[in-house]
């Protein structure tokens, strides 16, 4: 048996899994470091964890890294090289990379002998082709900045699309998805044979699709107007697009399920932000599918996703002449499953994901190597 532990140490929080081989002893999320009533930060988070946690027989500890920039394509064993290349890349994602790097921090103190795997949110999409990758800017100033398309969510779209080829009995490498992870964050990804071939989040994870509390697509000249008409300083404008924006900032609440139920009541904001949320979707599933060619499944996944029937409905209405159509019926059940109408072009899949899982079982393949 292998005993594995997987860290995922956010901004403000530090969530865990422990694994006997696939069975789960033990998990949770460490909530408000940092802030009133948690832990005073990420370091005394961790050392409480691991004193609490049952860490005998530790065969290695997996890391959920958001920024692996252009250079990991693939889970990585963490040695002194890796932590300065996580550390090159904090420029490019400030609020996750130094979590994650405290995480890593910690269990070398507390467990020096015990293998580390990073396993980078950006890694699956580096097969992007260069035409996604590149903004349409100049291309000096570009490179000079590390200004790119690097995507996030992968170990989500990895795991949700190879899913999906076992739920048709398909082979991976033959089949083209379109997978929509929508939970707080949200993202949609373009897969091509097994290979990332577009994603809806960029440079940060800003971009795409209508989010929580973040705004996705805008024209950028509402960031010049905020500062130059606005007067705002530029950290108030990220903090306006990052956290008071998308369904809060629509709506008032980033929550989906309380959306959902103010907008069963009749609120008109409520009903806005939802059609603004599906539409942004319906856009993206556009644009992929033209970018595909065909498209042998569209992939639902994380919390709106897997249990949202009324926005997986409305985002695909109306596309029955691209073979897509969900089958009211089969949308309200329940598990992994194909949605879609019987015998329709287009399955349409709902999937569990469990990115924890699937740390466990790349830390695993890597320190069983
Ligand atoms: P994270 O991105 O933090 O991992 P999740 O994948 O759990 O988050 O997704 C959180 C979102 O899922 C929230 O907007 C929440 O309201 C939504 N959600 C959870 N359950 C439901 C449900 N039954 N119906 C609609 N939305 C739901």
């Amino acid at each position: 048996m292998t005993r594995l532990l997987v860290l995922n140490c956010g901004s403000s929080s530090v969530k865990y899994r422990l694994y006997d081989g696939e069975v789960v002893l033990d998990g949770g999320v460490v909530e408000r470091v940092g802030e009133d009533g948690g832990p005073a930060d990420h370091a005394s988070a961790l050392r409480e964890l691991l004193d609490r946690l049952d860490l005998a027989d530790l065969s290695g500890v997996g890391h959920r890294v958001v920024h692996g920039g252009t250079r990991f394509a693939a889970p990585t064993l963490i040695d002194d090289e890796v932590i300065r290349a996580i550390r090159d890349l904090v420029p490019l994602a400030p609020l996750h990379n130094p979590a994650n790097l405290v995480g890593i921090e910690a269990v070398r103190r507390l467990l020096p002998d015990v293998p580390q795997v990073a396993v980078f949110d950006t890694a699956f999409h580096r097969t992007l082709p260069e035409a996604a990758a590149r903004y349409a800017i100049d291309t000096a100033t570009a490179d000079r900045y590390r200004i790119r398309r690097y995507g996030f969510h992968g170990t989500s779209h990895a795991y949700v699309s190879r899913r999906t080829a076992e739920l048709l009995g398909q082979p991976y490498a033959g089949i083209n998805t379109i997978t929509l992870h929508l939970g707080n964050g949200a993202s949609a990804c373009a897969v091509a044979g097994g290979r990332s071939v577009a994603t809806s989040m960029g440079m940060s994870p800003l971009e795409g699709l209508v989010m929580g509390t973040r705004s996705g697509d805008i024209d950028p000249t509402i960031i010049f107007q905020l500062r130059r008409e606005g007067g705002m300083a530029v950290d108030d404008i990220d903090d306006l697009l990052n956290h008071r924006s998308g369904l809060l900032g629509l709506a008032g609440v980033n929550d989906m399920r309380k959306l959902l139920r103010r907008r069963a009541a009749g609120d008109p904001s409520a009903e806005l932000a939802f059609e603004i949320y599906c539409r942004r979707i319906r856009e993206y599933v556009g644009a992929y599918y033209a970018l595909l060619g065909w498209v042998d499944a569209i992939t639902f996944t994380a919390g709106v996703g897997e249990r949202s029937p009324e926005v997986r409905a409305e985002a695909l209405a109306g596309l029955g002449r691209l073979g897509i159509a969900v089958d009211p019926g089969l949308n309200l059940g329940t598990g992994d499953r194909n949605i879609a109408v019987p015998g329709a072009e287009v399955a349409v899949c709902v999937v569990g994901t469990d990115e924890e899982r699937e740390i466990a079982r790349e830390t695993r393949a890597l320190i069983n190597r």
